[in-house]
C-alpha cells in the first residue's frame, strides 16, 4: 500500500511537471487503473485551485458519487446539471435530496431555455423519435457548450466500462469540442464499486436504480432493462429501438450526437 502511495505521489509530481511545461497529456497519461482516486482527486482541487472548475452531472448514481467524494474536499462548489425538461420525477426528488444532503454545494440548472412546446412548434413534434440527434443537441449538447464556455476544467463521472465510446477515457485529457482539460476520476471504476460506495457512504441514489433502469435519462428515451440490477451497468435502455448510444457530451473524437 505505502509503495503504491508513492508511486503515485510520483506520478502526481510528474504531472505537476509536465502541466508547468504546457503539456496536457494528448500523447500518454501517467494516471491509470491503479490510480487511488482519493489521491487524484486530492492533487485536482490542489493542481488547479481557482482554476475554473466546472462539474456536471445528470445524477446518475456514478455522479452522485462523485459529488460525494468532491464534497467532502471542497468547502464550496458548483455543481451544474442540465435540466432538458424531460426528467423523470424521480430524479427532481433526488436533486432535492442532494441539496439537502450537501448543503454547502451549489447546485445549478444549466439547462435549455427552449420549453418542449417552443420545441414542438420549431422542430415538429416528438423530436426525439424523428431527429433524436437533433434533440439531444437542443437540449444538451448546446447548453453544455455554453457551460463549458467559461470554465477551465470539465470534472465528469464518466467510466470505460459504460459504453465502446468511452473505453478510451482518460483521468485527465484535453476536450478539443469544448476546449477544456477534462478529468474523470472515475473512469477506471465499475458499477459495482460505484455501487458499493453509494452504499458505504450513504449517498443519495436514483430510485428508478432499483426499479430495472441501470441508465437514467430523458423519459422519452429510457426504458428499464429485464434483469437489471443497481450493481449492474448497460446502455440498452436509452434510445432502446435506435441505433444511437451517445447523447453527444461526451464524444471526444466524432464531436457529433
Ligand atoms: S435523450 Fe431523448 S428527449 Fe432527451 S434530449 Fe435526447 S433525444 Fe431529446
Amino acid at each position: 500500500m505505502a509503495g503504491a502511495i508513492q508511486e503515485v505521489s510520483l506520478a502526481t509530481q510528474k504531472c505537476d511537471e509536465r502541466f508547468a511545461t504546457g503539456e496536457f497529456f494528448d500523447d500518454d497519461f501517467v494516471f491509470g487503473a491503479e490510480t487511488s482516486t482519493d489521491e487524484f482527486i486530492c492533487w485536482s482541487v490542489r493542481r488547479f485551485r481557482g482554476w475554473r472548475t466546472v462539474l456536471t452531472t445528470s445524477f446518475g448514481m456514478e455522479g452522485c458519487a462523485l459529488i460525494d467524494m468532491y464534497a467532502s474536499r471542497q468547502r464550496t462548489m458548483q455543481i451544474s446539471y442540465l435540466d432538458t425538461g424531460f426528467f423523470f420525477k424521480e430524479t427532481y426528488a433526488l436533486i432535492e435530496r442532494m441539496k439537502e444532503r450537501y448543503p454547502h454545494l451549489e447546485f445549478v440548472n444549466r439547462g435549455t431555455t427552449l420549453t418542449p412546446e417552443e420545441q414542438a412548434s420549431t422542430y415538429g413534434a416528438e423530436l426525439w423519435k424523428t431527429n433524436p440527434d437533433l434533440c439531444c443537441r437542443l437540449r444538451k449538447v448546446d447548453p453544455l457548450a455554453r457551460v463549458l464556455a467559461s470554465a477551465d476544467i470539465w470534472v465528469s463521472s464518466i467510466r470505460r466500462t459504460q459504453s465502446p465510446s468511452r473505453a478510451d477515457t482518460r483521468m485527465v485529457e484535453w476536450d478539443p469540442r469544448f476546449e477544456v482539460l477534462k478529468l474523470s476520476p472515475l473512469a477506471y471504476w465499475e458499477r459495482d464499486e460505484v455501487w458499493q460506495y453509494v452504499q458505504d457512504h450513504d449517498v443519495p441514489y436514483n430510485e428508478l436504480h432499483e426499479k430495472g433502469y441501470p441508465s437514467i435519462g430523458c423519459t422519452h428515451c429510457t426504458v428499464a432493462v429485464e434483469g437489471s440490477t443497481p450493481s449492474e451497468y448497460t446502455r440498452l435502455g436509452r434510445w432502446s429501438g435506435i441505433e444511437k448510444t451517445e447523447c453527444g457530451l461526451h464524444l471526444i473524437q466524432s464531436g457529433s450526437g
